[in-house]
């Protein structure tokens, strides 16, 4: 038999290096930053929540692999699902077919999801999970015959994805705004990221716009509880809820995109939970496998789901499907990763592992360059600012959120910020003494970039 392709002992690390330079567009990097300014970091393999580098070097992970990582990286049970699958059938199509893990997720994701969520759609990506709740929605209410209901309402700062269609409920201008002749028309309103409670003035603009638009709205799309890529930023609890309610009221669907804050981030299982709130419409990616392998799920209600369930002649059909929808190793590893969530009580023990976070977290919040320590269970975002007394950001280009990073890697950490906002995303399975030292780095790093 020949060695694998995938066997480093054929190839020098410079020579890895040299191809990624070459061949290899990385997402959301400026390539000549990247191949002229930074130190590359392969990955060769992970360990728990560690994973090393071509060199042998370790690093933990402080973002979860982009805040999709649950279990740490090579849990024996999840590789075992997957092995299994791979031996049985690697894939086969949901269109014109069923297949084995897919009907078992189904079932398992309209269990453990809010009440109401009961029918399943099965996609690749947190983009492509919004892509359907937004396609679902829209086609939803044409078949309803309200066909004046054809606007979405989002929240400016609002992350969804990189397809047009997600884009065009988002609202970061560094990223979106050269895509605005693509896009379709939205209404935007703040995310309520300012106020800490939520009172009359912090619902006066949300109770504004669906009094003036509600009739014209197929849709809202919310982060519930936190907004991640704009920086961390969190809702006031109880605005969710009280958004739920002004659906209701004006009859429009609510779609969650929980792709970043569902399997446990937030401290329960779905931030949904916290407010008791079920939405029509529930996107879900990232830590859905564990974070091992590329599945989403749009959830919807029965309502919905009715809205498309007719005679093969009415046309009614969801015309939209993707060639690996469904796939059966992805779908294995999502039902060993929610059967290890279930059966070691994960979210049980989360509070006191939050709790400990928010304690050593004080020790960051009071650095100079610190405006701001963000935290809603174990998603943290820690703002950086030139001078947090008058709001004074850093310059763009001293990219000083960067230069934190490349502290904590020296320090064998790896983190990513979001512009000047350190975010920390560990995964569920970190053990304490692992997010003891994460913080501990974060905040070596921040002093040793701030303060040089
Ligand atoms: N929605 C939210 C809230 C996200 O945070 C992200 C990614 O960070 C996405 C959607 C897009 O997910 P993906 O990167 O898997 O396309």
């Amino acid at each position: 038999m020949c060695a694998s392709l995938l066997d480093m002992n054929q190839y020098n690390p410079e020579e890895m290096v040299a191809w990624d330079h070459h061949y290899v567009w990385h997402p959301f990097t400026q390539m000549k930053s990247w191949c002229e300014n930074e130190e590359t970091l392969v990955i060769a393999r992970g360990e728990g929540c560690e994973l090393i580098d071509i060199q042998g070097r370790r690093y933990l992970d402080g973002i979860s692999a982009l805040w999709v990582n649950v279990h740490g990286y090579d849990h024996p049970e999840i590789n075992a699902a997957m092995h299994e699958q791979i031996d049985r059938l690697p894939h086969s199509t949901l269109l014109g077919q069923a297949n084995v893990p897919s009907i078992l997720l189904a079932k398992k994701l309209a269990e453990i999801t809010p009440a109401g969520l009961e029918k399943v759609f099965f996609s690749d990506n947190g983009s492509t999970a919004v892509e359907v709740a937004l396609k679902i929605a829209y086609q939803c209410r044409q078949q309803e015959g309200q066909t004046q209901r054809s606007k979405f309402l989002s929240f400016g700062d609002a992350y969804h994805g990189d397809t047009i269609g997600s884009v065009s409920v988002g609202g970061i201008g560094l990223f979106h705004a050269v895509y605005h002749p693509l896009l379709f028309e939205r209404i935007e309103i703040p995310y309520p990221a300012e106020h800490k409670t939520c009172d009359d003035a912090c619902l006066q603009p949300l109770r504004e716009v669906f009094e003036k638009h509600g009739s014209e709205l197929a849709a809202v799309i919310i982060e519930p509880l936190v907004q991640g890529a704009s920086g961390m930023r969190l809702a006031p609890i109880g605005y969710l809820r009280e958004l739920r309610a002004l659906c209701d009221k004006h009859d429009v669907l609510l779609i969650c995109d929980e792709v970043a804050t569902g399997f446990g981030k937030t401290g329960t299982l779905f931030a949904c939970e916290q407010e008791k709130v079920s939405p029509d419409l529930m996107c879900l990616a990232k830590g859905l496998t564990g974070g091992v392998l590329p599945v989403a799920a749009t959830l919807a209600t029965q309502r919905i789901y009715d809205a498309f369930y007719d005679e093969y002649a009415s046309k009614k059909t969801f015309f939209h499907g993707h060639s690996f929808t469904g796939n059966p190793i992805g779908c294995a590893a999502a039902l060993a990763s929610i059967q290890i969530l279930e059966r070691e009580k994960m979210m049980e023990a989360m509070p006191g592992r939050i709790e400990r976070l928010t304690k050593r977290l004080q020790a960051i919040a009071s650095l100079k360059h610190v405006s701001e320590v963000r935290q809603r269970g174990f998603m943290v975002g820690i703002e950086l600012m030139q001078n947090p007394a008058n709001g004074e950001p850093y310059p763009y280009e001293t990219r000083m959120g960067h230069r934190v990073i490349e502290e904590a890697r020296k320090r064998g950490v790896i983190i990513r910020p979001l512009g000047d906002i350190v975010v920390l995303m560990p995964a569920l399975a970190m053990t304490e003494e692992q997010l003891d030292r994460l913080v501990d780095v974060a905040r070596e790093s921040i002093v040793a970039a701030t303060e040089s």
